[in-house]
């Protein structure tokens, strides 16, 4: 299988040449490939926001290479790095971060008209997705209307929406009671199997993690495991 996300060598240093200099990725390598989920495991302040964000083109590595899908995103301007992101990276966070104003069916319209896809293509596109997470019926609800795990379930179908191969995942599920967190994991490896595609989940959870294909260690600016 190939690889969709290809980290090497990441260095990212915040207060770089201060007293107090940190150095939260230290020469950091990660490959993921399409159709497997890695769990990522960090203690909090070992720097999982700092890789999911450089993963992400949300950041700039001080030295190392980034590649999703094939495409190397070191030297592209903000422009072409933009562009790479909508077309190939979904993200999703704790919180579902829906547009509180409009249903679950127009969350995963938006970014598809955004990017050029047509109303109709759009609509059927988050009909096949909410219907692949169980939430056909959910499709005319406003995030108010629906559960804490239907929201983020809807969250996910948003991430997809125009069909990324690398999927991002902060803490999914970490905002949501056992059988909640149980649902929306399990719909998360439903997508990800259907689309085939390379996810990176951060999470405390270790049965969670252990169900993943497999699991990496942040740890002093490396990756175990
Ligand atoms: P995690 O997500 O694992 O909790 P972060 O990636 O948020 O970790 O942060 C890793 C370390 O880098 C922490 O010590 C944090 O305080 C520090 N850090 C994060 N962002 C910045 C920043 N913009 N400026 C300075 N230090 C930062």
């Amino acid at each position: 299988m190939n690889d969709v996300l290809t980290l090497t060598g990441l260095v990212k240093i915040y207060k770089k040449g201060q007293p107090g200099e940190i150095r939260v990725l230290d020469g950091l390598d990660l490959n993921v490939r399409s159709g497997e989920a890695v769990a990522l495991v960090a203690p909090s302040g070992a720097g999982k926001s700092t890789l999911l964000h450089i993963a992400g083109l949300l950041d700039q590595p001080d030295a190392g290479e980034v590649a999703v899908s094939g495409r190397a995103a070191t030297g592209l301007d903000d422009r072409a790095r933009t562009g790479l992101r909508r077309q190939d990276i979904g993200f999703v966070y704790q919180f579902h971060h829906l547009l509180p104003e409009f249903t679950a069916l127009e969350n995963i319209v938006l970014p598809q008209l955004a990017n050029g896809v047509s109303d109709a293509a759009a609509r059927k596109r988050a009909i096949d997705l909410l219907e692949t997470v169980g939430l056909g019926p959910r499709a005319d609800h406003r995030p108010a209307a629906l559960s804490g795990g239907e929201q983020q379930r809807v969250a996910f179908c948003r991430a997809l929406a125009n069909g990324p191969g690398l999927l991002l995942a902060d803490e999914p599920t970490g905002n949501l009671d056992p059988d909640t967190s149980e649902q929306v994991f399990g719909a998360l490896m439903t997508l990800v199997r259907e689309a085939g595609l390379a996810a990176l989940v951060a999470t405390h959870n270790p049965e969670l993690a252990a169900r993943m294909d497999r699991t990496v260690r942040l740890s002093q600016g490396r990756l175990e495991g």
